[in-house]
């Protein structure tokens, strides 16, 4: 099935100018990328976006983290998209990724991990929707 979802390079990957090398390996994958933008998030955007993290002790790090310097935020297409787009990045911690995947490659620990994706469909509606209001894509 044909979906879309919601990837983000970190900060920490763009400060290591690794988005070239992501952008790459997204392409090398299949998907294909409907939508891009470059921004720097505000804390009350970074605090939205994770809202459902609020009450998590890593939180508050966390939205430092997302709005230390400037991310790139992506609509990605492909058949199984959700899923096919985690499998790429790896798991949450770079310390337990396989070899190959963009967590593995470039996440330095469990928080600075280079990549997001959504985790299901009903969070790619949302982030989508967070990112790129109101676009044709979402349809
Ligand atoms: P994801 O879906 O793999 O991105 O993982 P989660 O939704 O569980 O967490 C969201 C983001 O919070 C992760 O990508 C990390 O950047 C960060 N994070 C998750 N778990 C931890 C943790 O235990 N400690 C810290 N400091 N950050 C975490």
């Amino acid at each position: 099935m044909i979906e879309r979802t919601l990837a983000i390079i970190k900060p920490d990957a763009i400060a290591a100018r690794r988005a070239g090398a992501i952008l790459s390996m997204i392409e090398q994958a299949g998907f294909r990328i409907l939508a891009m933008r470059l921004l720097r998030l505000t804390r009350a955007q970074a605090e939205g976006f994770y809202a459902v993290h609020r009450e998590k002790p890593f939180f508050d790090s966390l939205c430092r983290f997302m709005t230390e310097g400037p991310v790139i935020v992506m609509a990605l297409e492909a058949d199984g998209a959700i899923q096919k787009w985690r499998d790429l990045m790896g798991p949450t911690d770079p310390a337990q990724a396989p070899e190959g995947t963009i967590r593995r490659l470039f996440g330095s620990n469990i928080e600075r991990n280079a990549v997001h994706g959504s985790d299901g469909p009903e969070t790619a509606r949302f982030e989508l929707g967070y990112f790129f209001p109101g676009v044709e894509l979402l349809g």
